[in-house]
């Protein structure tokens, strides 16, 4: 299985912690809105579409896009998270079908199922990224969108992103990420264009330490995101 059980024993163990938006996960919390509407600028309404969000964790992006009216599962393998994720749900008075299962497998039991798939931070916490890549194709209907978020491999994505962030900032908690997992822009494209998504248009996405806040555009030297298109 495409499991490295130290990454969900990770997650798992800050599960308590999904909703807490001034906790372990607040980068997420901050940087939800901008995604959410990247994702909604290429499909133009989100009401009424089948999406899957695969690596959903505590369902920070799940329950935003069943706000909008989508119809969303969201899939983790780390128990612990979908429990808080179906938890919150009774909060928020929203309906997301949370499971147990890989994207790879459920490739296998649902192909061309979604009309969206997103799989937002989540990449560089597999063994095999291209794995996934091939099977959020396999899940996706054709024409249906693909959106990946990770982290780019180079000497400033380090230095931001695991030693600022994690280490000076203390953003995120420390050992979060591991640079050999990073993956490069043009990897991604040219894995995923392997497995017959076009990329459409990519976002750099950027944290600015004075203002304590996230905004979306130009380079993608450190966190960036990526829409596909399967033909
Ligand atoms: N996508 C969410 C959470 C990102 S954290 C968000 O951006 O808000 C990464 C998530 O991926 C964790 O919840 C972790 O449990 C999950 N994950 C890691 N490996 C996985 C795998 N092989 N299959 C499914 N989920 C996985």
């Amino acid at each position: 299985m495409n499991v490295d059980q130290k990454e969900i024993n990770k997650f798992s163990a800050l599960a308590h912690q999904w909703w807490c938006e001034d906790g372990e996960f607040r980068t997420l919390h901050q940087v939800n809105p901008l995604r959410v509407s990247f994702i909604e600028q290429r499909v133009k309404s989100l009401t009424g579409l089948q999406i899957l969000d695969v690596g959903c964790g505590g369902g920070i992006l799940s329950e935003a896009l069943a706000k909008k009216g989508a119809k969303v599962t969201g899939i983790d393998m780390a128990k612990a998270s979908l429990k808080v994720a179906k938890l919150h749900l009774l909060e928020s008075d929203l309906e997301v079908d949370y499971r147990c299962i890989t994207a790879e497998a459920l490739a296998d039991i649902s192909p061309e199922s979604f009309d969206v798939v997103s799989s937002m931070e989540m990449l560089e916490h597999v063994p095999e990224p291209k794995s996934v890549i091939k099977a959020c194709s396999e899940l996706v209907k054709e024409g249906g969108w693909v959106f990946f978020s990770t982290l780019n491999r180079n000497l400033k994505s380090y230095l931001l992103s695991v030693v600022m962030a994690e280490h000076v900032l203390k953003l995120i908690p420390k050992g979060t990420h591991e640079y050999e997992k990073f993956i490069k822009p043009s990897e991604l494209i040219r894995s995923a264009k392997e497995y017959g998504l076009f990329p459409k248009i990519m976002k750099g996405i950027h944290y600015n330490p004075l203002t304590k806040t996230f905004s979306m555009g130009g380079n993608a030297d450190v966190n960036y995101i990526i829409a596909f298109q399967k033909a």
